[in-house]
């Protein structure tokens, strides 16, 4: 959640609503154990959760307890009443509440809150009640117990959870539960949270053969399977000639530099934990490259440049290794080596304008062809420590603001909230379950310039620095393919599909015609397999449906003696008796014009 999006999530009856939920939550669950001991309950994104100290192991039948004794505790109409006390007052109310009184020194010292985050000034102590419960509280709380909807929340599991987060300390037992406003919103959350586990790319990347990831060859380190790398040549070649045509160069560089380059950069000093151990090469330390940056910024300096040569545009399929710890690692989502579809663009100030204007007019272009339609951009701004002069961030910032509402995008400003080295606009994408995943990054820099001393010469033949910018459009190939799966749930689109139809014959007597058809499907471009095992046609049809083929071309003798096919898509709709050429049109216009249906 960025701090916008937090703050007003903060003020609302949906908050309240949850942080009352863990409260009542907390009273049923002390009922049960009385000599429990309870630590720190907030709202959180969708719901809420409770961290308790507890005599013995909670069982997902305990969770029924609760919730049904949570429902009596509403219908009780408790009223949630706050009373501010003093250090000591609260100290004897939670004399038997090791964690609270902890809790309680951190607000007494200053600098804490009641969840142990770091607060700007001293805060009053208060506590809330509803009921028999009472806990170390700032609120806001709803009016009494019965605004929570009985039927509008839910607990959804326990899990372990270390007292302040720190593996040092004890392992509490974590109850999350999820709260809405109405019955009807928490069985939305309900449909979206099962839809997404259908959905997932892991799943899916193997039911569908796309991807993979062996232990042999190591952790966070993808396989892409024919499949999976049918679909990423699709969209590599795609964006490829896109890149061409917005005046791009595609580059290529290595996978390893030397230290020395890592220490131009300044990686070595900032990015150093991200970074994998060198390997020595004659004596010297070369390291797997994090980022492509610095081997662009070599090709720039290959030449003298004039104000004339600008701008530069450089691209490439970059792969880079990050180090991420092993529990971090999911799936597509976060891995240790992956493709960026990076560029570099090298400019004169006066350019400036146009150039984020055309980058993010592109990721655009990029995001839709690919069958994305909902975005939202965040602008992050000029942090309080940065390199470089204020008047360059102050135009760039403006042209990135003013790039974000020329195409009427939705956005969030995050003040100060941009790298050291520029502004930067993110574009995130909503997927067919309203999720966010960012993907593209426009980022300026008034850093890497600067330390690798780039410049180029101006109209008044005097060296001038160039202004320079990161971006990425569909930010790492992985991640992207991650998104791609789960938002079209492994139905892609046709242009998209590894296989776009299979031939279904009935009978073995349909085969020759029916490789004919396979023949003439691929002299036009169709990726098309044929089915020949001798399985039922409806097992073949399922399996076909189940593998999320477009299309399925049934032959039979009715269709091979009229010279024509049944078509079924994967929706399930059927048409019998079509000319092969009939769909070979259909199938040619869906292609061309990147359809995200059928
Ligand atoms: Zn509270
Ligand atoms: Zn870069």
């Amino acid at each position: 959640m960025s701090q916008q999006v937090q703050e007003k999530y903060e003020e609302s009856q949906l908050y309240r609503i949850r942080h009352s939920a863990a409260h009542i939550m907390a009273e049923a669950v002390l009922e049960m154990f009385p000599e429990g001991k309870v630590s720190i309950g907030p709202p959180v994104e969708n719901g809420f959760y409770y961290d308790f100290d507890l005599p013995r192991n909670l069982t997902p039948e305990d969770l029924q307890q609760i919730e049904k004794r949570m429902r009596q505790i509403i219908q009780g109409k408790y009223e949630f009443k706050k009373t501010v006390v003093s250090a000591e007052q609260a100290k004897k109310i939670f004399e038997n509440q090791p964690y609270k009184l902890e809790l309680i020194e951190g607000l007494e010292k200053g600098g804490l809150d009641e969840y142990g985050n770091p607060l700007k000034e001293q805060p009053e102590i208060s506590i809330y009640q509803q009921d028999t419960f009472v806990d170390l509280c700032r609120g806001p709380h709803v009016q009494n117990t019965k605004e929570i909807k009985p039927d509008a929340f839910k607990l959804m599991n326990i899990a372990g959870a270390y007292w302040r987060g720190d593996e040092k300390n004890k392992m509490l037992q974590r109850i999350y539960g999820t709260a809405w406003e109405k019955a009807d919103d928490l069985k939305q959350y309900l449909w979206k949270l099962e839809e997404a586990k259908k959905r997932d790319h892991r799943k899916l990347g193997k039911e569908l053969d796309l991807f993979s990831i062996s232990e042999e060859v190591g952790a966070g380190l993808i396989l892409w399977h024919p499949k999976g790398a049918m679909i990423r040549v699709l969209v590599e070649d795609f964006s490829r000639n896109a890149h061409l045509e917005n005046g791009y160069e595609w580059v290529f560089s290595p996978h390893i530099g030397r230290a020395q380059l890592w220490h131009t950069s300044g990686h070595l000093d900032f990015y150093k934990e991200s970074m994998y151990s060198p390997m020595d090469i004659e004596g010297e330390d070369y390291y797997a490259k994090p980022m492509n940056c610095p081997f662009h910024i070599e090709i720039f300096k290959s030449h003298l440049r004039s104000y004339r040569d600008l701008p530069r545009r450089y691209a490439e399929y970059g792969t880079v290794y990050r180090y991420e710890r092993s529990g971090v690692l999911h799936g597509l989502t976060r891995v240790r080596g992956f493709t960026q579809d990076d560029a570099h663009i090298f400019c004169r100030p006066d350019q400036v304008e146009e150039e984020i204007n055309r980058a993010l007019e592109f990721s655009l272009y990029v995001l839709r062809s690919m069958g994305l339609q909902d975005f939202k951009a965040y602008l992050s701004t000029r942090p309080e420590k940065y390199v470089g002069d204020p008047v360059n961030w102050e135009k760039a910032t403006e042209a990135l603001r003013r790039a974000i509402e020329a195409h009427n995008l939705s956005y969030e400003v995050d003040e100060g909230g941009g790298a050291f080295y520029g502004p930067k606009i993110d574009l995130k994408v909503m997927d067919a379950l309203d999720r966010e995943w960012q993907l593209s990054t426009i980022q300026f820099d008034f850093n890497l310039p600067e330390r690798f001393g780039l410049e180029y010469i101006g109209e008044d033949g005097k060296p001038h620095q160039p202004y320079m910018v990161h971006r990425a459009l569909l930010g790492s190939m992985e991640r992207f393919f991650g998104v791609l799966i789960e938002h079209f749930s492994g139905a892609f689109p046709l242009w998209l599909s590894p296989v776009q139809a299979i031939v279904i014959l009935i009978a073995d007597r349909h085969l020759e015609y029916a490789r004919e058809i396979v023949k003439k499907l691929h002299a036009e471009g169709i990726r098309v397999e044929l089915d020949e095992r001798s399985e039922r046609m409806n097992a073949k049809i399922r399996d076909a449906q189940k593998q999320k083929i477009p299309y399925m071309l049934i032959i039979g003798d009715n269709e091979m003696d009229a010279g024509q096919v049944s078509l079924r898509a994967r929706d399930g709709s059927q048409q019998n008796n079509i000319l092969l050429s009939d769909f070979l049109v259909r199938a040619k216009d869906l292609i061309a014009k990147r359809a995200p249906g059928l």
